[in-house]
Protein backbone atom coordinates (compact mmCIF):
# COMPACT_ATOMS: atom_id res chain seq x y z
CA UNK A 1 0.00 0.00 0.00
CA UNK A 2 1.13 3.44 -1.02
CA UNK A 3 0.48 5.89 1.52
CA UNK A 4 -0.15 8.56 -1.01
CA UNK A 5 -1.87 7.21 -3.84
CA UNK A 6 -4.88 8.12 -4.39
CA UNK A 7 -6.61 4.46 -5.21
CA UNK A 8 -4.58 2.75 -1.92
CA UNK A 9 -6.67 5.58 0.16
CA UNK A 10 -10.11 4.33 -1.25
CA UNK A 11 -9.42 0.91 -1.13
CA UNK A 12 -8.21 1.63 2.66
CA UNK A 13 -11.70 4.14 3.09
CA UNK A 14 -9.92 7.02 3.51
CA UNK A 15 -10.75 8.99 0.21
CA UNK A 16 -14.41 8.67 -0.63
CA UNK A 17 -15.72 7.09 -3.67
CA UNK A 18 -19.09 5.69 -5.13
CA UNK A 19 -18.08 1.94 -4.33
CA UNK A 20 -19.91 -0.29 -6.80
CA UNK A 21 -18.30 -3.45 -5.87
CA UNK A 22 -15.63 -5.21 -3.30
CA UNK A 23 -14.20 -8.44 -2.36
CA UNK A 24 -11.18 -9.45 -0.72
CA UNK A 25 -8.59 -8.45 -3.45
CA UNK A 26 -10.56 -5.88 -5.54
CA UNK A 27 -12.63 -2.65 -5.81
CA UNK A 28 -14.54 -1.00 -8.42
CA UNK A 29 -16.03 2.51 -8.23
CA UNK A 30 -17.16 5.53 -10.47
CA UNK A 31 -14.69 7.50 -12.13
CA UNK A 32 -14.91 11.12 -10.95
CA UNK A 33 -14.48 12.45 -14.47
CA UNK A 34 -16.35 10.07 -16.19
CA UNK A 35 -15.69 9.50 -19.95
CA UNK A 36 -19.47 8.23 -20.09
CA UNK A 37 -22.14 7.58 -17.84
CA UNK A 38 -21.51 4.51 -15.21
CA UNK A 39 -17.45 4.79 -16.50
CA UNK A 40 -16.28 2.52 -13.54
CA UNK A 41 -12.65 1.42 -12.23
CA UNK A 42 -11.88 -1.98 -11.63
CA UNK A 43 -8.76 -2.10 -9.16
CA UNK A 44 -6.43 -4.40 -7.03
CA UNK A 45 -6.68 -3.41 -3.21
CA UNK A 46 -2.61 -4.27 -3.26
CA UNK A 47 -0.71 -1.25 -4.81
CA UNK A 48 0.76 -2.54 -8.22
CA UNK A 49 1.47 0.11 -10.80
CA UNK A 50 1.79 -2.09 -14.13
CA UNK A 51 -0.54 -4.99 -15.07
CA UNK A 52 2.77 -7.28 -15.39
CA UNK A 53 3.86 -6.73 -12.04
CA UNK A 54 0.13 -8.01 -10.74
CA UNK A 55 0.15 -11.34 -8.70
CA UNK A 56 -1.20 -14.41 -10.68
CA UNK A 57 -4.30 -14.39 -8.08
CA UNK A 58 -4.98 -10.61 -8.62
CA UNK A 59 -4.82 -10.91 -12.26
CA UNK A 60 -7.65 -12.96 -12.10
CA UNK A 61 -9.73 -11.77 -9.11
CA UNK A 62 -9.70 -8.53 -11.50
CA UNK A 63 -10.68 -10.12 -14.55
CA UNK A 64 -13.38 -12.22 -12.43
CA UNK A 65 -14.52 -8.72 -10.89
CA UNK A 66 -14.73 -7.06 -14.43
CA UNK A 67 -16.66 -10.49 -15.78
CA UNK A 68 -19.36 -10.19 -12.94
CA UNK A 69 -19.89 -6.08 -13.23
CA UNK A 70 -19.93 -5.54 -16.79
CA UNK A 71 -23.15 -6.49 -17.72
CA UNK A 72 -24.32 -4.38 -14.34
CA UNK A 73 -22.43 -1.58 -15.00
CA UNK A 74 -23.91 -1.77 -18.82
CA UNK A 75 -27.48 -1.99 -17.44
CA UNK A 76 -27.70 0.09 -14.63
CA UNK A 77 -27.24 3.29 -17.70
CA UNK A 78 -28.56 1.55 -20.43
CA UNK A 79 -25.92 1.13 -22.46
CA UNK A 80 -26.07 -1.54 -25.12
CA UNK A 81 -21.99 -1.82 -25.19
CA UNK A 82 -19.02 -1.09 -23.60
CA UNK A 83 -15.42 -0.39 -23.89
CA UNK A 84 -12.94 -1.98 -21.85
CA UNK A 85 -9.34 -0.88 -20.98
CA UNK A 86 -5.95 -0.17 -19.20
CA UNK A 87 -3.76 2.19 -19.61
CA UNK A 88 -0.85 0.45 -18.68
CA UNK A 89 2.80 2.60 -18.32
CA UNK A 90 3.03 6.45 -18.19
CA UNK A 91 3.65 6.20 -22.05
CA UNK A 92 -0.10 5.17 -22.44
CA UNK A 93 -1.24 7.72 -20.59
CA UNK A 94 -1.54 6.24 -17.57
CA UNK A 95 -2.20 8.95 -15.12
CA UNK A 96 -2.90 7.08 -11.49
CA UNK A 97 0.05 4.40 -11.15
CA UNK A 98 -2.10 1.54 -9.47
CA UNK A 99 -3.66 -1.05 -11.52
CA UNK A 100 -7.18 -0.09 -12.84
CA UNK A 101 -9.60 -1.60 -15.64
CA UNK A 102 -11.46 1.39 -17.56
CA UNK A 103 -14.80 0.20 -18.34
CA UNK A 104 -16.69 2.86 -19.98
CA UNK A 105 -20.14 1.92 -21.25
CA UNK A 106 -20.98 2.77 -24.96
CA UNK A 107 -23.87 4.59 -26.70
CA UNK A 108 -25.48 4.35 -30.36
CA UNK A 109 -24.10 7.43 -31.88
CA UNK A 110 -21.44 8.08 -29.32
CA UNK A 111 -19.06 9.46 -31.42
CA UNK A 112 -16.24 8.07 -29.27
CA UNK A 113 -13.57 6.29 -30.74
CA UNK A 114 -12.42 2.51 -30.77
CA UNK A 115 -8.93 0.93 -29.07
CA UNK A 116 -7.19 0.29 -31.86
CA UNK A 117 -8.01 4.40 -32.69
CA UNK A 118 -5.55 5.26 -29.96
CA UNK A 119 -2.67 4.85 -32.30
CA UNK A 120 -1.89 3.81 -35.28
CA UNK A 121 1.26 2.99 -37.03
CA UNK A 122 0.28 4.32 -40.32
CA UNK A 123 2.38 1.52 -42.30
CA UNK A 124 1.56 -2.73 -42.68
CA UNK A 125 3.94 -4.62 -41.19
CA UNK A 126 5.34 -6.91 -43.28
CA UNK A 127 5.47 -11.01 -42.80
CA UNK A 128 8.81 -11.61 -41.58
CA UNK A 129 8.65 -8.75 -39.09
CA UNK A 130 5.49 -9.99 -37.66
CA UNK A 131 6.94 -13.72 -37.75
CA UNK A 132 10.11 -12.39 -35.24
CA UNK A 133 8.08 -10.23 -33.10
CA UNK A 134 5.81 -13.13 -32.69
CA UNK A 135 8.67 -15.90 -32.18
CA UNK A 136 10.10 -13.49 -29.97
CA UNK A 137 6.91 -13.41 -27.12
CA UNK A 138 6.78 -16.89 -27.93
CA UNK A 139 10.65 -17.15 -26.56
CA UNK A 140 10.11 -14.28 -23.92
CA UNK A 141 6.94 -16.43 -22.66
CA UNK A 142 8.38 -19.77 -22.82
CA UNK A 143 11.31 -18.67 -20.72
CA UNK A 144 9.21 -17.29 -17.72
CA UNK A 145 7.08 -20.75 -17.64
CA UNK A 146 10.13 -22.25 -17.31
CA UNK A 147 11.64 -20.03 -14.40
CA UNK A 148 8.57 -19.17 -12.63
CA UNK A 149 9.50 -22.39 -10.69
CA UNK A 150 12.31 -21.12 -9.29
CA UNK A 151 10.93 -17.31 -9.16
CA UNK A 152 7.28 -16.87 -8.87
CA UNK A 153 5.61 -13.22 -9.99
CA UNK A 154 7.12 -11.08 -12.32
CA UNK A 155 10.35 -11.98 -14.26
CA UNK A 156 12.00 -9.52 -16.64
P1 LIG B 1 -5.47 6.73 -16.14
O1 LIG B 1 -4.43 6.61 -15.05
O2 LIG B 1 -5.07 7.71 -17.18
O3 LIG B 1 -5.85 5.41 -16.74
O4 LIG B 1 -6.79 7.30 -15.51
C1 LIG B 1 -6.98 7.55 -14.16
C2 LIG B 1 -8.46 7.74 -13.95
O5 LIG B 1 -8.70 7.84 -12.57
C3 LIG B 1 -9.03 9.00 -14.61
O6 LIG B 1 -10.09 8.62 -15.49
C4 LIG B 1 -9.52 9.83 -13.43
O7 LIG B 1 -10.71 10.52 -13.71
C5 LIG B 1 -9.72 8.76 -12.36
N1 LIG B 1 -9.60 9.26 -11.00
C6 LIG B 1 -8.58 9.98 -10.48
N2 LIG B 1 -8.80 10.24 -9.17
C7 LIG B 1 -9.99 9.65 -8.86
C8 LIG B 1 -10.77 9.57 -7.67
N3 LIG B 1 -10.38 10.14 -6.53
N4 LIG B 1 -11.93 8.89 -7.71
C9 LIG B 1 -12.35 8.33 -8.86
N5 LIG B 1 -11.66 8.35 -10.01
C10 LIG B 1 -10.49 9.03 -10.02
ZN1 LIG C 1 -2.05 2.47 -4.87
Amino acid sequence: MWRRCIFCMIARGEAPAHVVYEDDGVLAFLDIHPSAPGHTLIIPKAHVARVEDLSEEDASALFKALHRLVGRIQDAVDAPSSTIGVNNGPESGQEVPHVHIHVIPRFRGDRGGIIQGIVRSGRRPIQEEMQRIAEKIKELSAADTKLAHYAPGHIK
